[in-house]
């Protein structure tokens, strides 16, 4: 594969020139581009540059709003709802992330509900944004089905990923981000690219037979969840939070209202903050290192977005695939 490095104000410059000249306002431009730059920084390629031919599509098609205007809705106490006025998700995390963080430094606990945006990132941008105040955090969103649930034959739930992190005082945080399929699609298509079988069970034929053909899965098949039954039963809860309790929409009804124009789907994102100041007690920074250090002398372990968190540390250019940076700049 042919690669160009691109340093990251490159990355960043790039995303945002091309985001603003096809109808992106300078608030939702740099969001989206502090997105994908963010996620190559920290090597999450999938969720970075890669995205923006699918972006540009939404903003041409006119499925998603450049110029979006969230606005923040007081639902309890505990609970607000940022409506994204069907921009890009990032604009509406960047509205809702503050106010949820005074509501749970306040009352311990707190709920933000997104809705009306597009989402087509990573999440460990929000949950570790929790993170680096002292809080718990945990967000999930839904998709277009591709997914069959334990049992079936048929697609009902999207790639459904969920993020968690854990604070750290001093220490980048523990977050982990996994889609609950058991392989993301994007994944399956590279194997396809590459002439590569998958192991079996990652997905079914269009017959709902097992396969490990790349193609039978991408080509009217379906993937599975990880893990059989359990994978499906977390699948399940993420479309019930990302889409019931937000009120939002299901992989299934996101697939009727699609225009599929190669961009992200409309949907909801469910995102939960829990301060262990308030709720564990003083102790609790010192009481969970006790626990990763028990974790850490176990040969073999590391810890979930240590990964991410070293290629953050490089300040060196990001190679980025050829093609795809010819093909980005010539949406300029
Ligand atoms: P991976 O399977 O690559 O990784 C899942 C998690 O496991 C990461 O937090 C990773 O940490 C951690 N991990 C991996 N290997 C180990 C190990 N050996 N020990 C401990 N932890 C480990 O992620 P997925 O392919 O499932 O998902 C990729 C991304 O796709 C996610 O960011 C997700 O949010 C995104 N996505 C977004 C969708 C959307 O609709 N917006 C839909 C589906 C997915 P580390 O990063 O440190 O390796």
């Amino acid at each position: 594969m042919a690669t160009i490095d691109l340093s990251l104000k490159e990355i960043y410059d790039l995303a945002r020139e091309v985001l603003e000249n096809n109808g992106c306002d300078e608030t939702s431009s740099n969001a989206v581009a502090n997105t994908v730059c963010t996620a190559e920084r920290d090597g999450s390629a999938s969720h970075g540059l890669f995205r923006m031919p699918g972006y540009v599509k939404s903003l041409k098609s006119k499925k998603v709003k450049g110029n979006a205007n969230p606005t923040i809705h007081n639902l309890t106490q505990n609970a607000i709802r940022v409506d994204g006025d069907y921009g890009f998700a990032p604009v509406a995390i960047n509205v809702g992330i503050p106010a949820l963080i005074e509501i749970t430094k306040k009352h311990g606990i707190g709920v933000l509900t997104i809705t009306n945006t597009h989402h087509f990132a990573a999440l460990w941008p929000e949950t570790e944004a929790l993170a680096e105040e002292d809080l718990v955090g945990i967000a999930c969103t839904a998709y277009k089905p591709s997914v069959a649930p334990a049992g079936a034959k048929k697609p009902l739930f999207g790639t459904n990923p969920i993020s968690f992190a854990w604070p750290r005082p001093g220490k980048t945080p523990v977050v982990y981000d996994m889609a609950t399929a058991s392989m993301a699609m994007g994944e399956v298509q590279v194997a396809m690219r590459d002439g590569h079988k998958v192991p079996m069970g990652t997905g079914l034929n269009k017959e709902g037979e097992l396969t490990s053909s790349p193609a039978e899965i991408v080509d009217g098949g379906m993937l599975l969840p990880f893990g059989g039954y359990k994978g499906s039963a977390i699948s399940m809860m993420i479309e019930l939070l990302a889409a019931g309790m937000v009120g939002d929409l299901f992989s299934f009804e996101a697939k009727v209202e699609d225009n599929n124009d190669g961009g992200p789907a409309r949907g909801g994102e469910f995102i939960m903050a829990m301060s262990p100041e308030l709720i564990a007690g003083k102790n609790w920074a010192d009481h969970s290192e006790e626990f990763f250090k028990q974790m850490l002398s176990l040969e073999g372990v590391r810890l979930p977005g240590q990964r991410r968190h070293k290629n953050r540390e490089s300040q060196e250019p990001r190679p980025i695939n050829k093609e795809l940076v010819d093909k980005i700049r010539e949406l300029k």
